[in-house]
């Protein structure tokens, strides 16, 4: 046994347990419901062999993964701290697989930063980082992500609103050889605006990227490490984690999860949350799939601009040409407009052409696999 878990189970002072007979999360239903889903069904998760996940007796077989890192941002949680530290070892327990607890301190004002430091004195897997000023999310799930030493991560909210008994479930559910398996709030506590203007995001997102899954910015995730050492999660992206790892041909599930209200203090993303979410959906969807080859983007635009612009303004050529006179028709103030629009788009194309030229990283090209 391997050092670490001996002194978890010394600190526990009780023996591991096997995991609960528990439900799959309902995830087999969906693939009943939805025989068309691309990640549920069409794209084969590379282990088939842990798809049958439990053994002859009916007992968990154990899982493939080492050790568990569960990173947490925070930004002035101070009351959910404690009872979600004991919550989270609560959970993992049965597992019998070693964890280590990473939070990250956004920067918080109140007590938290505190109560974390007590929280890793008391407790050798727990360990903290603490950010000077409020980066955001994002920067707190990055930084996170760069300080993990297990093999799988799970990403969680601090405020009591994930469920980390849901953690072996998602755990369970990456066994099957997915990379990357989100939660599903499928039952929300949310305030009524937050909920379907949610709904409405997840759909536009769902459309847009092709990924099949009903809930895009759920805080409990779990990954495989390889993930999160390939994807940049930067500004708010943290709401389109699966997009930026299916982006890098990670494969990606989901499973419905619980999902309870706040208990403690109030909601850290106000209603701009929603005006910057359409923005950074437009921004991963650009960088995901055209970062590397902006001509194409801004290329198709700019012709299409162009030749509309010229179409519009030959017309109105011939038709001088033929004695009528232009100086009532606006529509040549369009085909102007439609023309130098064009051609600002292919210069935007030109220029975002030469910076990618110039910083051409190979490490944003993902290796599976070395012979
Ligand atoms: N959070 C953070 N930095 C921020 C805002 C939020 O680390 O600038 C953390 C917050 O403490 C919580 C999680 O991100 O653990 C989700 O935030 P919140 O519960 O406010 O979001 P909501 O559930 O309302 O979407
Ligand atoms: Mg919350």
């Amino acid at each position: 046994m391997d050092k670490q878990l001996e002194e978890q189970n010394k600190q526990e002072n009780q023996r591991p347990n096997e995991v609960k007979n528990e439900s799959n999360g309902g995830h087999s239903e969906e693939n009943k419901r939805y025989p068309q889903r691309k990640y549920f069904n069409q794209r084969r998760p590379r282990q088939q062999q842990y798809n049958n996940n439990r053994g002859e007796s009916g007992r968990q077989k154990p899982s493939s993964f080492k050790k568990i890192s569960v990173v947490v941002p925070l930004y002035n949680e101070e009351e959910s701290l404690n009872p979600l530290a004991n919550e989270i070892r609560r959970a993992l327990r049965p597992l019998n697989i070693a964890f280590e607890v990473i939070f990250v301190d956004d920067g918080s004002k109140d007590n938290s930063l505190k109560n974390i430091k007590e929280l890793c004195r008391q407790d050798k897997r727990f360990h903290y980082l603490s950010f000077r000023k409020n980066y955001g999310k994002s920067a707190a799930l990055q930084v996170g992500f760069n300080n993990v030493t297990g093999d799988v991560v799970i990403t969680m909210d601090s405020d009591l609103q994930d469920d980390p008994n849901e953690i072996p479930n998602l755990i369970k559910k990456l066994d099957e050889g997915y990379d990357l398996v989100s939660g599903w709030k499928k039952q929300r506590h949310d305030p009524f605006i937050k909920k379907h203007s949610s709904k409405f995001f997840n759909f536009i997102t769902r459309l847009m990227s092709g990924i099949k899954i009903h809930d895009f910015n759920c805080g409990l995730k779990a990954y495989r490490r390889e993930v999160v050492e390939n994807i940049k999660v930067y500004g708010e992206l943290h709401r389109y984690m699966p997009v930026l790892a299916d982006w890098q041909g990670f494969t990606i599930s989901e499973i419905p999860v619980k999902h309870h209200p706040r208990r403690y203090g109030v909601t850290k993303f106000g209603i701009s949350r929603f005006f910057k979410g359409f923005l950074d959906l437009i921004t991963v969807m650009f960088a995901t799939r055209y970062i590397k080859r902006p001509m194409h983007f801004f290329g198709f635009l700019g012709a299409l601009s162009f030749i509309v612009g010229l179409i519009v303004n030959g017309y109105l050529s011939y038709l001088w040409i033929m004695g009528q006179p232009l100086s009532n028709r606006p529509m040549l103030f369009l085909g102007m407009l439609l023309i130098i629009v064009g051609v600002q788009f292919f210069s935007v194309g030109l220029l975002g052409e030469m910076l990618v030229k110039n910083f051409n990283d190979e490490k944003e090209y993902v290796i599976k696999d070395k012979g």
